[in-house]
């Protein structure tokens, strides 16, 4: 039988749900799904997997895992497809696996599809969908001549459900021989927010210029804070050097794909659009009715900010009980 390999990725001892997506998805392959994960104490999620799907896990559980180094997980990831074959593997589309898997691809002469949204798995070929030109169109993709298919995947696209709490199995752990590294990771520099990312983020609560100045961001905290939500930005705003340019979303910010997506005080411009517009409801607020925000978003709201975001923050911490 063909095996299918998910590279799971995970934070604070928990798989992400990204990757739970890709676990559930390859197990609904009908392929003996693999999975391998880095880093210490990753063997302690190997039940985790195992009850999203894989029927094997792979470990690489030295220290030298803990922190994302590309000739490393190359060196690694190299012997593991040697070891068990797979004819598809699976990652996040995430920084680390848009860096890590072009150049496994290279290695084992294969193809990669990025980005994709859609996933269809039949009699062990891929077809995927991913979206060009900033998601004017979308290009149906497959593999021809690629001994392995590469698929990375955007999060929040794939359906989760509930886990088989029964599934268990112990890991085989992996070790290599350390390559002699051309580059080596001193120091990783965290972002103050506790916050999910924003590519992770099921809530977003997004603003604009309409927010005047920096200081006003106050008011999406504070309603993000009741919704359990990430704040992002439009690039107007991070130019202006009010917020980080980790909170862009747009064609040259961050692509993401939540339930909701809350659009404060930003028109809507197709480079912004680019970024959210996979999000599942869009909710705009705007005092101008012609927005373009409006063509995009599930509900809007023709109102101030300055007096729409508090109200709806009071609601929510009524109805949230916060
Ligand atoms: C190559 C390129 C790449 C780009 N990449 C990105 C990108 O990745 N992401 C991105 O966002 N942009 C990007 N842009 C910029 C983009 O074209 C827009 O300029 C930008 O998105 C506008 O930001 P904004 O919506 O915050 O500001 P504006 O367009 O100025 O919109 C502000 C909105 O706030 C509303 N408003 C004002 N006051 C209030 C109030 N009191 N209450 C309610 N609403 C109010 C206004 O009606 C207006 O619609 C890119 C541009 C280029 C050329």
């Amino acid at each position: 039988m063909s095996t299918i390999l998910v590279f799971v990725e995970h934070q604070k001892n928990q798989i992400k749900r990204s990757s739970v997506e890709l676990l559930q998805a390859a197990q609904k392959s009908g392929l003996k799904t693999c999975a391998v994960l880095f880093g210490t104490g990753v063997e302690n999620l190997a039940n985790s997997a195992a009850q999203n799907g894989a029927q094997e896990v792979h470990t690489f559980k030295s220290a030298d895992f803990d922190q994302y180094n590309p000739e490393m997980f190359l060196a690694a990831m190299s012997d593991l497809l040697e070891k068990i074959k797979p004819s598809i593997v699976l990652s996040s589309a995430s920084s680390l696996g848009k860096d890590l898997f072009p150049r496994l691809a290279a290695r084992f002469q294969s193809g990669v599809a990025s980005d994709c949204t859609e996933l269809k798995i039949e009699n062990g070929k891929v077809t995927a969908k991913k979206p060009l030109y900033s998601g004017k169109c979308f290009a149906e993709t497959s593999f021809e001549n690629s001994p392995i298919q590469f698929v990375l995947m955007r999060a929040n696209q794939l359906p989760v459900s509930a886990a088989n709490p029964s599934a268990t199995t112990s890991a085989i752990d992996h070790t290599i021989n350390k390559p002699d590294l051309k580059t080596i990771i001193q120091n990783v520099v965290k972002g103050a927010s506790e916050k999910l990312d924003l590519t992770e983020a099921n809530v977003i609560v997004s603003g604009g210029r309409g927010l005047k100045e920096a200081g006003n961001f106050k008011l999406l905290n504070d309603l993000a804070d009741v919704l359990g939500a990430t704040v992002g930005a439009s690039r107007a705003v991070v130019d202006a050097g009010w917020v980080s340019h980790g909170m862009q979303v747009g064609q040259t910010g961050k692509t993401v794909a939540p339930t909701l997506y809350i659009a404060v005080g930003l028109s809507g411009a197709i480079q912004h659009l680019a970024g959210m517009s996979g999000s599942k409801v869009i909710v705009a607020i705007n005092n101008d009715p012609q927005a373009p925000i409006f063509q995009k978003a599930t509900y809007g709201i023709v109102g101030d900010l300055f007096e729409v975001v508090p109200k709806l923050t009071e609601e929510f911490k009524k109805v949230l009980n916060k």
